[in-house]
């Protein structure tokens, strides 16, 4: 057989995505790929409906349908002060993940440097490697996550062309402070850089944290390219709508990369979407109560197993703490894939090993989320317990 291009051989299937299937497989809870097990609001499942007997059924325009984007332009601006053009500054995509990777190949070129802080969300990767960019990390220390600014200038005097920040961070939890993104966005303006960033949890950020976007600070609209998705604030994932929002030169690079790679999201979805963007602010506000309810049950369950865990300031994503398990004879040698893999078999809850997020040798962290029925999540716990037994 003729050799695979050394892109494809130069990383692997995602793993986050690869736990699913054993989980499936075992039939386990599955709290490690993120996505709700409810339905979406009503409204959009009606609007889908509608979608299906009145159409469109073609092609939308590549960037986006019309609709779409001015309603995306319309709630954005507000989030980000700044007023969107919905012509000229949206390109609606598949997923956050097209426009992360439409961003990325838009503004690299092979051998340029981009900034991912560790832990990354992994897709940051295969991103960077497609596009040909090298990334360089840059810690996020727990247990604060924390980072050392000097070495983002560092990065950015030796020519980094950008630096991507997910906000709130998955897997981490971090949010990012206005203070934090006021020095990376001096940074980025200093040296003419760009900054990338993945807001797709924009609506899950607990109190007292707040959600700033790097757009919405002093001179940062012009240099800042935000991908977002419409997956987790509405719970409809499997829709594949994201979005990029930028000022006009970018987006018109975006706009031929996005033709090319997708041609467009799927025009019906798109039509089901503007329903969702039409409900009122209080549906934001019911959308962070559930999921603060969610985490508090949650940790709390985690706390009376004796889990240690971090507090997510934002995601619906928890880092669990396995050394203790690490430690006994029965896992010695483990790495956390194969501890996640022994969980999904004898414990019944499905997670993503630690190792998969940090850049750094992490192998004592596991990430659960809680997107889950309070029911199923009562029942993972019950499970969880079990690991105790063996403590
Ligand atoms: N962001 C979700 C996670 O980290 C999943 C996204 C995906 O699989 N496309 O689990």
């Amino acid at each position: 057989m003729p050799q695979l291009s050394r892109r494809a051989e130069t990383f692997t299937d995602s793993v986050i995505r690869r736990m699913t299937r054993i989980s499936d497989e075992y039939g386990a809870i599955n709290l490690s790929q993120g996505f709700p097990d409810f339905d979406p609001p009503k409204v959009l499942m009606d609007a889908l409906a509608k979608a299906a007997y009145e159409g469109p059924h073609q092609y939308s325009i590549t960037f986006g349908a019309e609709n779409l984007r001015e309603a995306l332009a319309r709630k954005q601006e507000k989030a980000i002060g700044h007023p969107v053009n919905p012509e000229t500054e949206i390109v609606v995509t598949c997923g956050a993940t097209e426009a992360m990777m439409c961003a990325m190949m838009t503004i690299c070129n092979p051998g340029d440097r981009v900034m991912v802080f560790s832990p990354f969300y992994e897709n940051y990767g295969a991103d960077a490697i497609l596009s040909g960019a090298e990334p360089v990390y840059i810690p996020l220390v727990p247990p604060e996550y924390g980072f050392d600014l000097s070495l983002i200038e560092k990065g950015f005097r030796e020519g980094a062309k950008a630096i991507i920040i997910c906000n709130p961070s998955n897997p981490c939890g971090k949010v990012f402070t206005r203070e934090e993104l006021l020095s990376i966005g001096e940074l980025a303006l200093k040296y003419d850089a760009y900054v990338v960033t993945d807001e797709v949890y924009e609506h899950m950020v607990y109190a007292p944290n707040r959600h700033i976007s790097m757009a919405s600070l002093p001179g940062m609209y012009d240099h800042t390219i935000t991908c977002n998705s419409l997956s987790k604030t509405f719970s409809i994932t499997g829709w594949r709508l994201g979005y990029l929002i930028g000022p006009e030169k970018v987006v018109e690079g975006a706009k031929k990369v996005h033709d090319f790679l997708t041609v467009g999201a799927a025009a019906p979805l798109q039509e089901a979407a503007v329903a969702g963007l039409m409900l009122p602010e209080s549906y934001y506000e019911d959308l962070l109560a559930l999921y603060t309810e969610k985490r508090d049950y949650f940790l709390k369950g985690l706390d009376s197993i004796g889990l240690k865990h971090n507090i997510p300031q934002g995601t619906y994503f928890v880092l669990a703490d396995i050394q203790e398990f690490l430690d006994l004879p029965m896992f010695r040698g483990f790495t956390d894939l194969e501890f996640c893999e022994w969980m999904i078999k004898n414990i019944g809850v499905a997670a993503v090993p630690g190792s998969s997020f940090f850049k750094e040798p992490v192998n004592h962290l596991i990430r659960l989320h809680f997107a889950r029925e309070e029911s199923t999540l009562h029942e993972a716990l019950l499970r969880l317990q079990k690991l105790t037994a063996f403590s």
